[in-house]
């Protein structure tokens, strides 16, 4: 199949100062929890996104700097003469798809942890860490001025050694060059702030320093947040930036623009949608010839091309999408728009940087694994032989087991109990805010019916006794979890006593398939994700007294490495719910709750009429251990093996179940031990 002539703008090249994008398709820096000390993971990463069809593919934010240092979490960094060669991986990789490289410069600031370096980073003034940890930076002086000067400068001198064709400057997100461009924050009064001339001086000097250096055979770019980071009358305000921008819109080859909020730029999609950027960067194109660059969390060809034909952009900027589908350009391109796996704006991908661990993706398994597995997203390894794979469970896990096995070659049978495939993704689809889950079943299925080696069998619980009758050579089990109404979790670790009546106490189950309390309703969280907030909110819109209970001393607080967590907390005190931190449930009688304070065991009361619990979940792993007996009592037929995977096996979010379905089809009968073990990357520095 070829592509659709509507879609062909976005094969367009562009001239992107001195070099010239193959296409629109632009991955824009993100962040991959690799960094400086992950070269071999990341070249390879990157690779794949440009052999993808990326036609621009870009570094993590990358230090210039060891005064700039965000550890815990990973960034690149162009220090010395071992990055040079780190880097070259990268580029030599993506080059070799024909795409451009670019790298992020980066000075921090403030922002900066440097708890690796220990240095001591300056900034507009000598202000708090804002991550919280008690450093602060110093103000800058002249001789700082003419360092950081002279560190672009190397830096993008190596930038060109590596072999990069882009080189930018960073100038959002609160970093450096940010922090002297608001009024709100650069309180300085040399020639580096007060009016708008003045404040915008850094970034004009820093863009001359880089076009110095390296400006006549690699495009610069900024990336700049276009709108003052506030709201009036629920529209963004711009005024001061638009002024800013003024002085400077001619200067770079190009503008890489994303909202001030990383609530919007990186909104997950409970409170963002596909094109979200757009309100805070509309005038941008107005104001300059250069090409600009913008994401949104684009998944749709049609948005695209709607997105440069209006003149919003002239490049489509995607970091989320390309992680999801590092081929998206090329299934654009041939035609294959259904295969398209589509970011289900879950976050779970910024978990990695803010962890300090790689990147991982709930839609696109491979993610990460490209180097130190040997993964691909698109294509596996062939069966081995003809054996036959009885998978139970259509939920992710299941759902992924099966896609694989049935790209390798292998005859499946999915078997599920349901009327419906996804299991927990197609209930908790349809849940408020939730619904962009589905993709995860959709693009698994869309890919089995294309598949004869697969049948599906829908409305078919099996017991052992049936499993054995399919007489399949391996069995998996991928039959998920419940949620638990005992108050078990992660404070109560044994179920908690005096619960009851059990009509009054729900879990999520409950709520997924429509069973709702009514009236004063405690939701209680000991489980710290999205699912207390989102029952919390829907149940107080159907009407009910919500009170949002939990052990911990803020709501969804993992959300803390996805970005939702302010939002999601934002959001819960809009909707009117009461909350009540760090508390536990000692029991229920039906009316009145016994609390006890997390700190001081101090009891308290509140009443209810109901309790959602939302504390664990317990495997539903019945089959599988009665499998495991008649297989391990000679009464197991043919049967090869039987594995047990996914929240079946632990329970944990969407994205540990789909990679665990790949992982069990990847390695199933493969003796050659890549998928077995982890290959450890190294950065260069390591070695003398
Ligand atoms: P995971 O996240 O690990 O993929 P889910 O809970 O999303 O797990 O999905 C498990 C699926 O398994 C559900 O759709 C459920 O209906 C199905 N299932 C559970 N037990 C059986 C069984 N004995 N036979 C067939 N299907 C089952
Ligand atoms: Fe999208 Fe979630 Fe994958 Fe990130 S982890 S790219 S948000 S699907």
């Amino acid at each position: 199949m070829s592509r659709d002539p509507r879609f062909d703008v976005l094969f367009q090249p562009l001239k992107i100062g001195p070099v010239t994008a193959k296409n629109r398709f632009y991955q824009v820096p993100h962040c991959t929890g690799m960094g400086w000390q992950r070269p071999n993971m990341l070249a390879e990463m990157r690779g794949i996104k440009a052999e993808g069809g990326w036609g621009v593919v870009n570094t993590e934010y990358c230090s210039i700097h060891p005064s700039s240092d965000d550890l815990l979490c990973p960034y690149a960094s162009l220090w010395d003469e071992s990055d040079i060669r780190a880097h070259r991986l990268m580029t030599d990789k993506v080059h070799e798809h024909g795409a451009l490289a670019g790298v992020e410069l980066w000075y921090s600031g403030a922002p900066a942890s440097n708890l690796y370096t220990r240095e001591v980073p300056f900034d507009v003034n000598s202000k708090p860490n804002w991550k919280g940890f008690p450093y602060q930076s110093r103000k800058m002086d002249k001789q700082d001025f003419r360092d950081l000067r002279q560190w672009y400068r190397d830096a993008a001198l190596r930038a060109k050694d590596a072999g990069f064709d882009i080189v930018y400057a960073y100038a959002n997100h609160d970093d450096l060059l940010h922090n002297f461009q608001r009024s709100g924050t650069n309180d300085r009064n040399d020639g580096y702030g007060g009016n708008v001339q003045n404040r915008s001086r850094l970034l004009r000097e820093t863009i001359e320093v880089l076009k110095e250096a390296v400006g006549e055979t690699m495009a610069v770019a900024v990336r700049f947040s276009p709108d003052d980071d506030r709201m009036k009358n629920n529209k963004p305000v711009t005024e001061e930036t638009r002024e800013f921008f003024m002085q400077v819109a001619e200067l770079p080859d190009l503008w890489d623009v994303t909202a001030a909020s990383w609530d919007i730029e990186l909104g997950t999609s409970r409170f963002v949608n596909e094109g979200g950027n757009e309100p805070y960067m509309s005038y941008v194109k107005e104001m300059t010839t250069k090409p600009v660059v913008a994401v949104g969390r684009f998944t749709s060809p049609d948005t695209m091309v709607n997105q440069i034909k209006r003149g919003v952009v002239d490049m489509i900027g995607a970091a989320r999408p390309s992680i999801a589908d590092p081929f998206l350009p090329k299934k654009v391109e041939e035609g294959r728009y259904e295969d398209i796996r589509e970011c289900i704006g879950c976050n779970i991908c910024y978990t990695g940087d803010q962890l300090g661990v790689p990147i991982r993706c709930t839609q696109n398994p491979t993610m990460g694994e490209e180097w130190r597995r040997g993964w691909h997203p698109e294509r596996v390894p062939e069966k081995k032989s003809e054996s036959s794979v009885l998978v139970v469970g259509a939920g992710p896990a299941g759902l992924e087991a099966t896609h694989a096995l049935g790209k390798r070659g292998y005859n499946v049978m999915l078997s599920e109990a349901r009327k419906e495939l996804g299991g927990r993704v197609a209930q908790e689809s349809r849940l408020p805010t939730l619904s962009e889950w589905i993709r995860v079943k959709d693009y698994r299925e869309e890919q089995f019916l294309k598949l004869p080696n697969v049948d599906v069998f829908l409305d078919s619980y099996l017991s052992a006794e049936d499993a054995l009758l399919a007489e399949a050579d391996h069995i998996v089990i991928a039959t998920g979890a419940k949620w638990r109404a005992d108050g078990f979790g992660r404070t109560n670790t044994i179920n908690i006593e005096n619960l009851g009546p059990s009509g009054q106490i729900f879990t999520p189950d409950d709520i997924m398939v429509g069973r709702l309390p009514k009236g004063r309703v405690v939701v209680f969280d000991d489980d710290y994700y999205y699912m207390g907030p989102v029952i919390a909110e829907m149940l107080q819109k159907a009407g009910c007294q919500v009170t949002f209970v939990s052990t911990t001393n803020m709501a969804c607080s993992f959300g803390i490495y996805t970005t939702e967590q302010p939002t999601a907390q934002r959001s819960l005190i809009k909707a009117g719910i009461k909350m009540v931190f760090s508390q536990n449930i000692d029991s229920y009688d039906g009316e009145n709750i016994a609390l006890s304070c997390m700190y001081t065991e101090q009891p308290s009361v509140i009443q209810a009429d109901a309790i959602v619990m939302v504390t664990a979940r317990l495997p539903t792993d019945e089959l599988y251990y009665q499998l495991q007996e008649l297989v391990e009592s000679g009464k197991g037929g043919a049967t090869k093996s039987i594995r047990r995977i996914g929240d079946c096996e632990a329970p944990a979010p969407i994205a540990s179940a789909v990679y665990a379905g790949r992982k069990y089809a990847l390695d199933l009968e493969d003796d050659s031990g890549i998928n077995y073990s982890l290959r450890r990357d190294i950065n260069f520095t390591n070695i003398v």
